[in-house]
């Protein structure tokens, strides 16, 4: 057994971090598939100029000095960091969605001032390791800041490994700032000091942490397009049959909580086998896809056109009787218009509609829909190109639920 523990030298740690980022930014596209995300496009990338960044560290400090490359190495290798925390912030984007402006504002700001000072205060090195330390720990703070409040769906656990990961080294190299600063504990970007050797360990724990979270931010985001595709029409783009049962129950609350009404209206193409008979199935295809972009266009952002299944569609609105009166004549107008111009014939609707001015509680879709329904197949009996409506009240949609 030896005696005491091996010293470590911030050279050979430093060397594993960038090796292990090299091997990751290798791997990543290799791991994932061919099909790689733009998100994780730019996740490799912070990995590939990170590990660059520590090469050209390490290069550098092996340089004898003197040499010219002594000074534009580590410059490249401020750049290459500062170019990986706008890569992730990329990353990070994609990922979660719009983020705070100011935030990317701040952060392009501490990625342009962090090399730029570096590069100016080059000949003096205790400033240039301070000032380099605090930027990149402001840039880490704000890549932190910038894991919070995602505008889609998605997992708590990566966000918060990333997160903690980021506050941590970020408080780190204010720490190392400082210490170039004010005091003689650092007095080198890579000798073998003690502060150096603790910075290093660090940066391999951090590194690994992250790489983790990368990896299960990819996953995270397959999972989601799979969720995605599973709630989306393929043809039309419409959410399906299940992305309305599920949205459904949210928006019967809303209009409760308000005291909106709602209404549900199923839609029907005329005749449309005879589209598809006398135009041929790609062309039923294209009308399906024109009806269901109509359909979008009448529609508020909060409410839900879906495709049923086949030739049928189902709209969920915040509206009245007169609503629905009004979105159906309209609907008609630009649907015969729009068809007659982009396919070279005229397609009809015709509609079926249950609605409530105010919602109780237990209403639920389920029982909407077979008044709908056969509101529906009034409109088909009646010589179709029409609407038919009927107001829900409680006995009516119990039994209709019952049934
Ligand atoms: P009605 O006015 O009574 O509704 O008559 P219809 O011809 O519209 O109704 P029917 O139920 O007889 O026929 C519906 C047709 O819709 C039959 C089916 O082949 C066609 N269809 C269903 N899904 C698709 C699709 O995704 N693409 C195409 N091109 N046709 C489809
Ligand atoms: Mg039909
Ligand atoms: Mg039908």
């Amino acid at each position: 057994m030896p005696s005491s523990l091996p010293t470590l030298d911030f050279f050979s740690v430093t060397a594993v971090v960038a090796l292990n980022m090299l091997a990751m930014s290798a791997a990543l596209p290799l791991a994932m598939g061919r099909r790689i995300s733009g998100a994780a496009r730019h996740a490799q990338h912070f990995f590939l100029l990170q590990s660059l960044a520590w090469l050209l560290i390490l290069a550098a400090s092996r340089m004898p000095a003197g040499l010219a490359m002594r000074s534009i190495l580590p410059t490249a290798a401020a750049l290459c960091a500062a170019l990986a925390q706008w890569q992730m912030a990329r990353a990070l984007a994609d990922w979660l969605g719009p983020r705070p402006p100011w935030m990317l504002r701040s952060l392009a700001l501490c990625c342009v001032a962090a090399p730029l000072g570096f590069m100016l205060l080059l000949p003096w090195v205790a400033l240039r390791t301070g000032w380099f330390s605090a930027g990149h720990g402001l840039c880490l703070l704000l890549l932190a800041g910038l894991c919070l409040r995602p505008r889609r769906p998605v997992a708590r656990s990566w966000r918060h490994l990333m997160c903690g990961v980021a506050v941590f080294m970020g408080l780190v190299l204010l720490v190392r700032s400082y210490l170039a600063l004010a005091t003689p504990w650092l007095p080198s970007f890579t000798g073998d000091g003690g502060a150096n050797q603790v910075f290093a360990l660090l940066t391999t724990l951090s590194s690994s942490l992250l790489m983790v979270a990368v990896l299960v931010a990819w996953r995270d985001e397959t999972n989601q397009q799979l969720r995605e595709m599973a709630l989306q029409d393929m043809l039309t783009g419409l959410p399906n049959r299940r992305a309305l049962l599920e949205r459904a129950p949210a928006m019967l609350a809303h209009a409760q909580r308000h005291g909106q009404p709602l209404a549900l209206v199923m839609l029907d193409l005329d005749h449309f086998k005879r589209v598809n008979d006398e135009h041929g199935h790609v062309t039923g295809d294209r009308t399906l896809s024109l009806f269901a972009s109509l359909l979008q266009q009448h529609l508020r952002g909060d409410e839900i056109a879906a495709r049923w299944g086949g030739e049928e569609f189902c709209l969920l609105l915040y509206t009245t009787d007169e609503g629905v009166e009004a979105l159906c004549a309209r609907l008609q107008t630009s649907v015969l218009h729009a068809s007659a111009q982009a396919l070279g014939f005229e397609v009809r609707f015709s509609a079926g509609c249950a609605h409530t001015p105010r919602v109780w509680t237990g209403l639920c879709l389920e029982m909407m829909l077979p008044p709908a329904d056969t509101a529906l197949y009034a409109s088909k009996r009646r010589g179709r190109d029409c609407w038919t409506l009927v107001r829900l009240s409680q006995p009516m949609a119990r039994m209709a639920a019952a049934a």
